[in-house]
């Protein structure tokens, strides 16, 4: 009851880090915490609790010790929910997705995000900008209003 009131005032973004640099992590904090995008201000707020969520960014190409976390936290999310997948690891493993080189694909590896859960919004990028990133959660808003 209480959410469903809050949901109507504000979005509430969870970013979920799978492996990768960080850099990707920065830049989205960056979105949220820093005073020159602020997004706070248009009332979108990050959240570390799924239950909370309605948009997930998710970062990195996905190890496998990350791939059973990344779905709980998806499936505990409440509907409706929407999955923005945040730079070149998170598209298609990036730097990690050819890690074995000519040796293969990592073993390590079960990514990219679309490979463990639905993604909504791809944001380019290595790491992608902060108003990317910003465009990519306004881009999934209309998800936000399905039933
Ligand atoms: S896309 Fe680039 S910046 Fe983002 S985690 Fe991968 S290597 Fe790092």
């Amino acid at each position: 009851m209480l959410k469903e009131i809050s949901r109507k005032k504000c979005i509430h973004v969870m970013l979920v880090y799978t492996g990768g640099c960080n850099g990707c992590d920065i830049e989205v904090v960056n979105c949220v915490l820093s005073p020159f995008y602020d997004v706070e201000q248009y009332n979108v707020f990050l959240t570390w609790n799924p239950r909370e969520a309605d948009i997930l960014i998710v970062t990195g190409c996905v190890t496998k010790a990350t791939t059973a976390a990344l779905k709980k936290i998806y499936e505990e999310m409440p509907n409706p929910k929407a999955v923005v997948a945040a730079g070149a690891c998170a598209l298609m493993g990036g730097v990690y997705g050819n890690i074995g080189a000519d040796l293969g694909t990592s073993d390590f590896i079960d990514g990219p995000v679309k490979n463990i859960i639905p993604v909504d919004v791809n944001v380019p990028g290595c790491p992608p900008r902060p108003e990317d990133v910003i465009t990519g959660v306004v881009k999934a808003l209309p998800k936000l209003l399905e039933k």
